[in-house]
């Protein structure tokens, strides 16, 4: 089975590792250079994008990060996962950094000022049978994309979900329910980098 990191600085962890094991990887946190040289594959869960970015700064994973994305490693960012794969954000707070590998401009808290927080099922393409139960928590959406980058899901007419190449990214947090679908296309796509195949 595929190693898939979570990036395990801050953030929900723990609800990664889980849908990951269920959806058959074996599933471990990243915290040093290490650790993330062993892994696969890598998710960057949600929770604060700023403390995200400045602690993996911090412990000096930034650059062995983009390193990797850069190389072709399949990574994962659900919410501030997202903006951390985003090339670029809209409104950053000062410090703030992203790991990049995605070529779209997202907006923070773009859902937030509405609603705090909203359930709402989302058409992804790729992931068949009924919607995905989208959990949107103070959520991002993507104000736009560049010609490489595919867009997925949208919801109310903001884009919420894209790939690019072996990259992915939700606004929202399918690890918070019990449907791991997105987890195991994610784990699918670590499954064919291992082979030396694009999903
Ligand atoms: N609003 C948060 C941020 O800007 C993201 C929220 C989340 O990950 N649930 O980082």
């Amino acid at each position: 089975a595929p190693v898939i990191g979570v990036l395990a600085l801050q953030g929900d962890v723990r609800e990664h590792l889980v849908a990951l094991a269920a959806a058959d990887a074996v599933a471990r946190p990243v915290r040093r250079p290490e650790e993330l040289a062993e892994a696969d594959g890598l998710v960057i869960p949600g929770g604060e994008s700023t403390t995200i970015s400045k602690l993996t700064v911090l412990f000096g994973l930034m650059e062995p990060l983009r390193a990797r994305v850069r190389a072709g490693m399949p990574v994962y960012g659900t919410c501030a996962g997202m903006i951390m794969l985003a090339d670029k954000i809209l409104d950053p707070r000062s410090g703030q950094e992203t790991v990049g590998g995605i070529d779209m401009i997202v907006r923070r808290n773009a859902f937030g000022r509405q609603n705090e927080s909203f359930e709402a099922a989302v058409e992804v393409k790729g992931i068949s049978g009924d919607p995905v139960e989208g959990v949107f928590i103070r959520a991002p959406w993507v104000e736009s994309v560049g010609a490489s980058a595919e867009v997925l899901a949208e919801h109310g007419g903001h884009i919420v979900a894209v790939r690019q190449g072996n990259a992915l990214a939700t606004s929202f947090h399918p690890e918070l329910t019990g449907d791991h679908r997105v987890h195991r296309l994610f784990t699918d796509m670590v499954r064919a980098s291992r082979r030396g195949e694009s999903l």
